[in-house]
């Protein structure tokens, strides 16, 4: 087991390890992911200070795996994550992101006025990437929001 300096939040013996997420999207992970609702042991530190970037956040999911899956969606919120799956200690997987091509029933769609507000449909967005930004666009409505105008539903 190796220490190193810039450990600001305790060790786990096995789980994931959530790095470098933009500063100010935990919130919206931790809904995303229903880390609350499934009884997971949940560490987690806002702004820490990053090389890489100017602050991050960090999460600790202790004996969870994420699947590839999830691990595509949180770069929806957090470009530059890096998720590390850990065994006793030791990084045994680095998942390698990519954005998924689409989304569903995790977001609500922004215009109050799309059908998904007044008839159970899940929610469906296609993304695209736009450079450092994406847009999400409703199947239903077919419009195009970005990301800080997502809102998680709120089933956990
Ligand atoms: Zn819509």
């Amino acid at each position: 087991m190796t220490m190193t300096k810039t450990l600001s939040v305790s060790a786990i013996q096995n789980g994931t390890v959530i790095d470098h997420i933009t500063s100010g999207q935990t919130l919206r992970i931790i809904h995303m992911l229903r880390l609350l609702h499934k009884k997971h042991k949940v560490t987690v530190g806002f702004n820490l200070p990053s090389k890489r970037m100017p602050l991050k956040d960090l999460i600790k999911i202790e004996n969870h795996t994420l699947t590839n899956k999830e691990a595509n969606e949180i770069t929806v919120f957090a470009p530059e994550a890096t998720i590390n799956i850990i065994k006793n200690f030791e990084v045994v997987q680095k998942i390698i992101t990519s954005l998924p091509p689409s989304i569903s029933g995790i977001f609500i769609c922004p215009n109050t006025l799309c059908i998904t507000h007044h008839e159970s449909i899940e929610s469906f967005f296609h993304i695209e990437e736009q450079g450092r930004q994406i847009k999400l666009i409703c199947k239903y409505c077919e419009k195009g929001f970005e990301r800080k105008e997502m809102m998680v539903e709120r089933k956990c």
